[in-house]
């Protein structure tokens, strides 16, 4: 796609959020609320289904038009949280999904009909260790019966599928660790009750994430997302989309407080002139700048490499690591830079302040991102 068809995407996205100004999201942040009518227009829309083959319904393009999707949804003031799942769960379905279960799922995705905005994998005891997880699937017959526990699993309550990762074959039985885990695509809407009970977590930021129970779920055989102990795969499948999207929307989030940061410097006058025309409050500005401009490069070339086919874990990694960074020190600007007002809800800075610090430990963190890098790019020894 040209620049130009990319900037027309912007444009439209620009304008849909437009309908949803700052005040909307943080009346959402106070009562804990879900943007359900911003969700439904950027899905009707088109937007939050670009990722969706033609055949399906969806606009068959790439994760470089995603990007500038989430991007602009973040840069309008908006929290992308709520709804940035269904744009790389969707691939797990799309890449290891059976004919099937592609026909039932992806077209009534794609419609607005079902919503596939939960993926479970975090467990409360093992955490980034996620060969050590806990929760077990056992067949039996043409079912699976689950049990375990899952934590921080956002948008559940906001779903009507989730992606679950769960053991099938112990680890002590596997050649490798990551064989033995296995993906299911289940229906949160039949499990709520009949063995899943949800409990939502009070959290900094307004991310509907959840506890989740399994207490003898049984889920249908069919369920299963891909081979049998091969799960880990066909979540790692979604991850470097996951990464360079939410890479994309911290650079959307430090655009936003630069643009603010920016105006307010140039507007805001104290001892007779704009503080802006001070270099101890101009300078940091434009090293934000800097750096968001590197960030965005660098989630372009991850994003062009997955369009492309190309194997992208290192600059998917890299890209979310230096954009949230970016992020979070732009937006600790920002707040230098409206002073007191910062602190004012109704300035919306301190609620993307919280909302972009997420992305350096969640879905993945920094530090696992450089051992990544240390060990794979590098070839330095392995540490865990
Ligand atoms: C708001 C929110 C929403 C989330 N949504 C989802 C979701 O929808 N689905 C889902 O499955 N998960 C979700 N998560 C979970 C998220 O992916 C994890 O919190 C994240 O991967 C970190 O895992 P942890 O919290 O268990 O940290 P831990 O694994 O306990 O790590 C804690 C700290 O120690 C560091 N650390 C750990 N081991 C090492 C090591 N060997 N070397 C160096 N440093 C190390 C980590 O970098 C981290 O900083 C969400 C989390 C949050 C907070």
């Amino acid at each position: 796609m040209s620049n130009q068809d990319l900037d027309s995407i912007r444009e439209s996205v620009r304008q849909l959020c437009s309908n949803y100004g700052e005040d909307y999201w943080l009346e959402l942040d106070r009562n804990r609320g879900y943007p359900t009518e911003f969700v439904r227009e950027l899905t009707e829309s088109g937007f939050l289904t670009v990722l969706i083959p033609e055949e399906y319904g969806g606009a068959g393009l790439g994760v470089s038009e995603a990007a500038v999707v989430m991007e602009e949804v973040c840069r309008s003031g908006a929290h992308a949280g709520a709804c940035h799942a269904q744009m790389y769960v969707m691939g797990s379905v799309l890449r290891h999904g059976t004919d099937e279960q592609k026909k039932t799922y992806l077209p009534a995705i794609a419609a607005g009909e079902l919503r596939l905005q939960s993926f479970g994998v975090t467990e409360p005891t093992t955490g980034t260790d996620t060969t050590s997880l806990k929760t077990v699937a056992r067949r039996d017959g043409d079912h699976y019966v689950v049990n375990g526990q899952k934590v921080w699993i956002s948008r559940i309550e906001h779903s009507d599928l989730m992606v679950l990762l769960a053991r099938t074959t112990p680890k002590e039985e596997t050649r490798k660790k990551t064989e033995g885990l296995s993906a299911f695509l289940i229906d949160v809407r039949e499990a709520v009750g009949n063995g899943l009970t949800i409990r939502p977590i009070e959290s900094m930021i307004n991310h509907h994430s959840c506890e989740l129970f399994f207490d003898d779920l049984k889920i249908p055989a069919s369920s299963l997302l891909g081979k049998e102990g091969e799960g880990f795969k066909v979540i790692l499948d979604g991850m470097n989309a996951e990464r360079i999207l939410i890479a994309a929307e911290c650079v959307g989030d430090g655009r936003y407080f630069i643009d603010k940061a920016s105006a307010y410097a140039t507007e805001r006058t104290v001892f007779n002139r704009p503080i802006g025309q001070n270099q101890g409050v101009q300078f940091p500005i434009a090293r934000c700048y800097a750096e968001v401009e590197a960030a965005s490069l660098m989630v372009e070339k991850a994003a062009r490499m997955f369009d492309e086919g190309l194997p992208c874990g290192a600059e998917a990694n890299m890209a979310k690591m230096l954009a949230s960074e970016a992020s979070w020190r732009a937006g600790d600007v920002c707040m230098q830079t409206h002073g007191g007002f910062a602190f004012a809800k109704e300035y919306h800075i301190e609620r993307k302040f919280r909302e972009t610090r997420l992305y350096q430990i969640a879905p993945i963190s920094t530090n696992l991102i450089l051992s990544f890098i240390g060990e794979h790019v590098l070839k330095m020894p392995r540490s865990f």
